[in-house]
C-alpha cells in the first residue's frame, strides 16, 4: 500500500511546522520520518560523523534551573581534568578515526580555565596531525558564554566549531528556567559573536521543558533558520531531582521522546543541509534513542570519551547512559547499529555540513 506522502509547502511555514510537530498518529509520524531521511540522504549523504565528547569539568559558575551541575547543587564531587587526561582522551579519539572532538564543560571565565582550554586546543592540534588527518582533529568547543576576546583566543588556537544551546528561543520561557543574571539576548549575541569570529556555530534546545508549547518548538526552528546556524544538538528535557525544575510537571517520557524525534525530522525538513546530532539525552530515555535519532534525520553522534572515573560526576540529568561502558565497547555497539541501518561512518573526517561549505563558496564569490 502507498504511504501518504506529506504535502509540505516550500519553504515550510511556521504553521506547517506546528502541524507536523503536533502529529501523534503512527502512520503520519512514519511519513514525517521517511521524508526527513529522504532529504538527509539527498542533501548530506549516508555518512554519520562522530565527535568524541570529553566532559572536562563539572565546575560551573552558572545556576541554570534544570542542570545537575549548577553551582547550587552541593551533592556533587567537582572535578577538572588536567592537560594530560584531556590529551589522552583526544589521542584515543584520533586513534579511533573519529575525526573530531568536542570539549564540553561547566562554565567558567577565569584565566586558569581559559588557559586550560587554550593549551588543550594547541596540544590536540599538535599531537593529532597525521596522514589521515593532516590538520589534526576537528575541535568543537562547548564551554558556554564567554567574551569576544576569549572566543577569539579559542579560535586563534585552532578550534573551529562552537556549540551554545539557546535552550529555548522563547525569551519568556528562557527567563523562567534561568536565574536573572542570565539573559536570552546575551546568549543569542554570543552566538552572533561566535559566527563573526569565524566559528561554525551550533545551537539547540531542550524538548519538553515544563511550560513549553508546540508553538515554542516551532519557534525554535524559526530561530535556527534566522540565526543561520550550521549544526544543531537538541534532546529531551530530563528532570533532575536536585534542581528547581526537577519537581515541576512536564510531558511524560514517551511524549518527550516522540517530540524530540519529530523536532529532529522537522528541523531536517526545514534546513536540509545542516548537521544534526542524535544526542545522549535521547539514549537516557530509551536505550535505542540515539539510533532512533539517526532514523529521524540526524547525522552526527557524540560518543562519550570522558574518563570513566569522573563520568558519574558530570550528571546533567539522571539516567545518563554509558556510565561504566568503556569507550571501546561503545564504539563497537554503535558501529554495528549504524551499519545495520544502511548508513556509513565518516571516519577520519571533520564532517563539516554542506551548509558550511555552501556559505564558504558564497563568501568567497
Ligand atoms: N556550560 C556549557 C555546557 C552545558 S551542558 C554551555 O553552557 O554550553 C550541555 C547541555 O546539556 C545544556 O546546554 C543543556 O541543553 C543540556 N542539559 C542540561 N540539563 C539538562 C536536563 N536536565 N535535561 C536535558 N538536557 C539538559
Amino acid at each position: 500500500m502507498m504511504r501518504n506522502r506529506l504535502v509540505i509547502s516550500k519553504p515550510m511555514s511556521s504553521e506547517d511546522r506546528v502541524s507536523l510537530l503536533s502529529t501523534t498518529d503512527p502512520e503520519e509520524v512514519e511519513s514525517v520520518r521517511l521524508s526527513a531521511v529522504e532529504v538527509l540522504l539527498k542533501t548530506c549523504g549516508p555518512e554519520v560523523y562522530y565527535r568524541g565528547l570529553i566532559e572536562l569539568s563539572n565546575i560551573c559558575s552558572r545556576d541554570c534551573f534544570y542542570c545537575g551541575i549548577r553551582r547550587s547543587n552541593l551533592d556533587l564531587k567537582r572535578y577538572c581534568l588536567n592537560d594530560k587526561d584531556i590529551a589522552t582522551a583526544a589521542l584515543w579519539c584520533a586513534g579511533q578515526g573519529y575525526g573530531s572532538v568536542v570539549l564540553q564543560s561547566g562554565e567558567r571565565c577565569d584565566d586558569a580555565f581559559i588557559g586550560l582550554i587554550v593549551r588543550a586546543i594547541h596540544r590536540i592540534k599538535a599531537e593529532t596531525r597525521c596522514g589521515a588527518l593532516p590538520d589534526g582533529l576537528g575541535i568543537t568547543l562547548c564551554v558556554g558564554e564567554q567574551s569576544r576576546e576569549t572566543y577569539q583566543r579559542f579560535f586563534d588556537a585552532g578550534a573551529h566549531r562552537y556549540l551554545l544551546r539557546i535552550e529555548t528561543a522563547n525569551p519568556d520561557l528562557f527567563a523562567r528556567i534561568h536565574p536573572k543574571e542570565q539573559s536570552f539576548e546575551t546568549r543569542r549575541d554570543c552566538l552572533r559573536i561566535l559566527r563573526d569570529v569565524g566559528f561554525q556555530t551550533g545551537t539547540g534546545i531542550m524538548i519538553g521543558i515544563p511550560g513549553q508549547t508546540i508553538e515554542d518548538l516551532a519557534g525554535d526552528i524559526d530561530f535556527f533558520i534566522d540565526e543561520d546556524v550550521d549544526m544543531i544538538g537538541m534532546g529531551p528535557f530530563i528532570p533532575h531531582a536536585s534542581t528547581p525544575l526537577g519537581s515541576l510537571p512536564c510531558p511524560g517520557k514517551d511524549r518527550r521522546m516522540l517530540l524530540s524525534l519529530l523536532m529532529i525530522a522537522v528541523t531536517r525538513l526545514s534546513i536540509p543541509d545542516i548537521n544534526i546530532a542524535a544526542t545522549t539525552a535521547l539514549e537516557a530515555l530509551d536505550t535505542a534513542g540515539r539510533e532512533q535519532g539517526l532514523n529521524f534525520g540526524a547525522n552526527v553522534l557524540m560518543p562519550l570519551l570522558t574518563p570513566v572515573k569522573v563520568r558519574r560526576d558530570y550528571l546533567l540529568y539522571p539516567g545518563k547512559p554509558c556510565l561504566s561502558e568503556s569507550s571501546a565497547a561503545f564504539r563497537a555497539r554503535l558501529e554495528e547499529s549504524v551499519l545495520k541501518m544502511g548508513r556509513k561512518i565518516g571516519y577520519n573526517q571533520w564532517g563539516d555540513s554542506p551548509h558550511v561549505l555552501k556559505r564558504r563558496v558564497a563568501d568567497s564569490g
